[in-house]
């Protein structure tokens, strides 16, 4: 079976990302709730959960309802309808900076079409980013993420590394990275080049968990104000992850744009590009700059997202439930690493959690969250907890951890096993085992 798989799919999977390093692919015969069981029938709980979007389970009963509602209207429609409407109504009533509305379907396109959405509106060209934030696969954004090199670092500045081959050269004129947190390098970017826009996870949970410090987030909205940059919030990751007001609720900035994804449709593929009114009046049919596309607002999916909405609303106990879970998490996991002597230290997010071995002093810039990564530790702590039943469960990027997912579907008894695992793991490989 191996070797057809091999022979057809590239790599032996359909999406890359699912053959993990050390282990390659592994076969999902059936998922439930947050476990799955590979085709041995060996059972896991999952910590990938359809990479951060599976917020309500593997196998929720609000989809079965989208399926048939979406179904008795007709399945395929594409076409407007009230749904789409209502949905919009439900994101704005809940992040009010998304003023005005487009639904696209994944957030590599979104990311992509909101930097082109404030070329459109600034009539600039270039787009600032920050080191370590992922934005998706797009060809104008996948630089200074994990999967491409530390860029050299002269005055602030970091050169742009493609994180793909294939990407053309003249692409990195379009990019200025800097650090996250590095507000004077931002400043001088700002006040030098000829800037369109400048998009961050405001805060950064794709490859390493960082935080916006002090001000920053308020002292970048005022600079994009005082410049006319077109401020973008990827929460394609943090959307609806803390609460439903997604991470700018939580530290108090509106963006011009925000990019949703992931738990927006809780495992239905969509994303939604919102903002300013004015800003977003040069998207089509409107204004000239075009967002449209076959799939774009497929009933299905804003069905799907609508429920699973409705659901998230109807049950803010979920919210409670996950940041308890997550705080638990840090806090018993950080007490393990104590008790045997680990250099590490665990940090997260409304239950995006990284554990990083190898120092205790994780910063919050890209830089200081790779140095001291001790790989060879991870990477045995990595094959020891996939062995023993976690999935995704200290996968490791190419510089660093990737974060796990909790979510509201996890209990304290699936957490309680999972540190019951990850303290055999420390007990069997660490030195100063007490
Ligand atoms: N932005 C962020 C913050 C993400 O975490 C991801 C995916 N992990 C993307 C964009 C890309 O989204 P997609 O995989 O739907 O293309």
């Amino acid at each position: 079976m191996d070797n057809i798989r091999n022979k057809l799919l590239i790599g032996g999977v359909s999406n890359g990302w699912n053959s993990f390093s050390v282990y390659g692919p592994t076969i999902v015969s059936k998922t439930e709730g947050v476990y799955l069981w590979d085709n041995n029938n060996k059972k896991y709980i999952d910590y990938c959960m359809g990479w951060g979007s599976h917020f309500l389970g593997n196998t929720p009963e609000f989809a079965k309802r989208a399926f048939e509602l979406a179904y008795s209207k007709g399945f395929g429609i594409q076409y407007e309808t009230d749904f789409q409407l209502l949905l919009a109504q439900k994101i704005n009533q809940y992040i009010p900076s998304m003023e005005k509305i487009r639904f696209t379907n994944t957030g590599t396109e979104s990311t992509m079409q909101a930097i082109k959405i404030a070329r459109a509106y600034t009539g600039r060209d270039k787009i600032v980013k920050f080191e370590g934030h992922f934005h998706g696969v797009n060809d104008y954004l996948n630089f200074g993420n994990d999967a491409s090199l530390l860029g050299d670092k002269e005055d602030g500045i970091i050169t742009s590394l493609p994180g793909s081959s294939g990407i053309p050269k003249e692409m990195s004129k379009y990019i200025e990275i800097i650090e996250y947190n590095d507000l004077e390098t931002f400043k001088k970017v700002l006040s030098n080049s000829d800037i369109a826009g400048v998009i961050l996870e405001p805060v950064c949970l794709a490859s390493a968990i960082m935080y916006p410090q002090d001000s920053f987030l308020t002292e970048i909205r005022k600079l994009c104000d005082m410049y006319g940059i077109v401020l973008i919030f990827d929460e394609v990751m943090s959307g609806f992850r803390s609460n439903l007001g997604g991470a700018q609720k939580d530290f108090e900035i509106n963006p011009d744009i925000t990019v949703l994804s992931k738990i927006l449709g809780c495992g239905f593929p969509i994303s939604a590009i919102g903002g300013k009114t004015e800003i977003l009046s040069v998207v089509d049919p409107i204004g000239d700059c075009v967002i449209s596309g076959t799939n774009n607002g497929r009933l299905l999916n804003v069905m799907g997202a609508l429920l699973a909405l409705e659901e998230l609303e109807m049950h803010p106990e979920y919210y409670s439930h996950l940041h308890r879970l997550s705080e638990y998490f840090i806090k018993k996991s950080n007490e393990l690493l104590i008790q045997y002597g680990v250099n590490g230290v665990v940090k997260g997010y409304a239950g995006r959690i990284v554990i990083h071995f190898g120092t205790t002093k994780l910063g919050d810039n890209f830089r200081s969250s790779v140095s001291g990564w001790d790989r060879e530790f991870h990477n045995k702590m990595y094959k020891y907890c996939y062995e023993n039943g976690l999935y995704g469960f200290l996968l490791p990027l190419k510089y660093c951890p990737e974060p796990i997912c909790i979510t509201p579907k996890h209990t304290f008894d699936d957490i309680d096993q999972t540190l019951e695992i990850f303290e055999n793991g420390l007990k069997l490989y660490c030195k100063n085992n007490v």
